[in-house]
């Protein structure tokens, strides 16, 4: 399993994680076959936001002798007062549900403590301007988490908890549908209508794309959730875009966007984990989402959107690597050498091949379906980062 770390924690995820929500309800039974399967199979990354005591314990019976296998992102905030899932903003309440998921795991610390559903200005204000992000670096220095980090379904709220600096992970929901729709359109419920088609403005939405250009920017690492959009997108039924996309698609669109270490999938049996791993012996092809969104060609036309498509290039250069940091060197509108962030500059010269390289032979243009002017980029970058 490839893995990618996570910004200056040290830590570092596979890139095919595990989300637990489909084990909430299940006897012990299945959720010993998902974790057992999921950690023979190297994946090391597990999220576990779910309140209810019953799935918690389940989980850390079948975590036992294992613990120091896995990663667990485990949240500050989510509760089952009255019986349903809710966030909390209480300190003592936060305290006691993240206790209680220490106790049901046997364990005496989390790997990230993620601050709960950042959706709203208000969730903001209560948890950065409240005690609840004191909590969770006392929690941090006390090493009972080793860092910190929160999820998210919105991007401009998302932009201003990574701008506080107090985060070393975000979670974020991320597929092309969520990436693509208008904000006016609330994409799940619109998912659940089949046949309603979206009215798409044919746009990826500027303000997830600086979400994820920000993140890679300050070395945050994001987790992926709801990659294949709850199912629907796979579903010729549900799908919002010409024809349903493929689980490899829709992991590979979210792994290629910046910042992005690891898509944690939901499984609800071992098979399901083993469907998720088929990812990494697919070839380009198969991954390939390219022909799904060139549909919005009109108005990707000339943004490049990490595809890869465009490969091979005769000089090895991997044109989606290097158009990203070339986006993120861009952030800097003054297009100084010194504005680069130093975590840019040390990946783009990590690359094998760079923008010097290129020999303009033209053959990268021909193939991308977003007529990216790769060459004039190619030239850019190597004007930016000095080679
Ligand atoms: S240049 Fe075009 S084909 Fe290549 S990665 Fe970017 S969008 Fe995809
Ligand atoms: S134009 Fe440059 S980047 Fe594109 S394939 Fe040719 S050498 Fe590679």
């Amino acid at each position: 399993m490839p893995r990618r770390s996570i910004g200056a924690t040290g830590m570092s995820a596979g890139i095919i994680g595990l989300g637990t929500e489909h084990l909430d309800n299940k006897p012990f039974s299945t959720v010993d076959e998902v974790i057992g399967t999921a950690l023979d199979q190297g994946i090391n990354m597990m999220d576990l936001f779910m309140p209810g005591e019953t799935v918690r314990t389940n989980i850390g019976k079948a975590l036992a002798g294992k613990r120091d296998q896995v990663l667990i992102q485990g949240h500050i905030g989510s509760t089952d007062i009255n019986e349903q899932y809710d966030r909390s903003r209480d300190l003592g309440t936060c305290k006691k549900y993240f206790e209680n998921l220490l106790r049901c795991l046997h364990t005496d610390y989390i790997d990230f403590g993620m601050l709960f559903f950042i959706d709203s200005e208000e969730d903001f204000k209560q948890t950065f301007e409240g005690d609840l992000l004191k909590y969770a670096q006392d929690l941090k220095k006390a090493g009972t988490i080793r860092a910190i980090g929160a999820s998210s379904h919105n991007p401009i709220t998302a932009h201003r908890a990574v701008e506080t600096g107090a985060l070393d992970l975000l979670m974020f929901s991320i597929n092309p549908a969520f990436d693509m729709a208008p904000r006016s359109v609330n994409v799940l419920n619109q998912l659940n209508e089949a046949g309603n088609p979206f009215g798409y403005e044919k746009n990826l939405d500027p303000d997830r794309a600086a979400l994820y250009r920000l993140c890679e920017q300050r070395g945050i690492g994001i987790t992926v959730m709801k990659t294949l959009g709850a199912g629907k997108l796979l579903s010729r039924e549900h799908t919002p875009f010409s024809r349903p996309l493929t689980v490899g698609q829709c992991i590979h669109y979210a792994l290629t966007r910046p910042a992005v270490v690891s898509t944690l999938i939901g499984c609800a049996s071992g098979a399901q984990v083993h469907e998720a791993l088929t990812y990494l012996d697919m070839d380009d092809t198969e991954r390939d989402y390219s022909s799904i969104v060139e549909q919005y060609q009109g108005s990707f036309k000339g943004n490049c959107v990490y595809c890869n498509h465009c490969l091979p290039c005769p000089q090895e250069i991997n044109i989606a690597d290097m158009n990203k940091y070339l986006d993120i060197a861009a952030l800097d509108k003054s297009f100084s050498p010194q504005a680069i962030p130093p975590s840019i500059a040390q990946h783009y010269k990590a690359l094998n091949a760079h923008g010097s390289d290129c020999v303009a032979c033209g053959s990268c243009e021909e193939r991308c379906p977003f007529s990216v002017p790769v060459i004039k980029n190619m030239e850019r970058a190597a004007e930016i980062f000095g080679f």
